[in-house]
């Protein structure tokens, strides 16, 4: 694990101005967000491998008490990192479970009346109820609203005589990096499609 980067790199006054850098293995697979200075203390490092994406950012650092000159460095709206490969855990890896990603990856429309939501008027529902037996993962959840949920209680959609509308699935990473970030750039969103799995909501969108 690298240390984080030293602060004094950067201006404060930039902390807003910046979006989420997206960052790849050395092998091109998408890895995780991270700030503007994680990204350059990566290019401080010499850890970048290449830039991937159409947005430069220009981080202007300290001036220099010598030359007068202020130090500067680019970076990307993407960036390779050298090192390790993640390939191995794009396909494989289950990503957490929340709320939040959960409404997004069902594009925030209940599962049983098919209405479209608010954050605030949206439940977890677990299709087989935790009261019983139901796990409380990807794959035994959808997006449901209050009423919705407290119509089916603790039955199942069968007992319910409730129809499911859109089946359940688990995200990969790729698209868990999609589901995890509201302000993506178009050039993130992109690079990130193209390693989503097939059976994603977000493929068909
Ligand atoms: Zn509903």
């Amino acid at each position: 694990m690298l240390e984080q980067p030293p602060q004094s790199i950067v201006h404060e006054r930039c902390r807003q101005a910046h979006p989420w850098i997206l960052t790849l293995d050395a092998n091109g697979v998408p890895h995780r967000w991270v700030s503007w200075q994680h990204a350059v203390f990566y290019h401080a490092k010499d850890l970048v491998a290449w830039v991937a994406g159409s947005h430069d950012f220009e981080i202007r650092g300290g001036i220099n008490r010598v030359t007068g000159e202020q130090s500067f460095i680019r970076t990307n709206s993407i960036i390779a990192i050298k090192g390790r490969s993640h390939a191995h855990k794009l396909q494989t890896a289950v990503p957490p479970l929340n709320n939040r990603e959960l409404f997004h990856r069902d594009r925030s429309v209940c599962a049983y009346c098919g209405g479209d939501f608010a954050y605030q008027k949206l439940t977890r529902d677990h299709i087989l109820p935790v009261s019983q037996g139901g796990r409380d993962l990807w794959m035994n959840v959808v997006t449901c609203c209050r009423p919705c949920n407290q119509r089916k209680s603790g039955r199942t959609p069968e007992q319910a005589r409730m129809q499911l509308l859109y089946a359940p699935y688990v995200p990969n990473k790729a698209e868990y990096l999609i589901l995890s970030n509201r302000n993506i750039l178009v050039d993130q969103m992109d690079f990130l499609a193209q390693h989503v799995n097939a059976n994603s909501r977000w493929k068909a969108a």
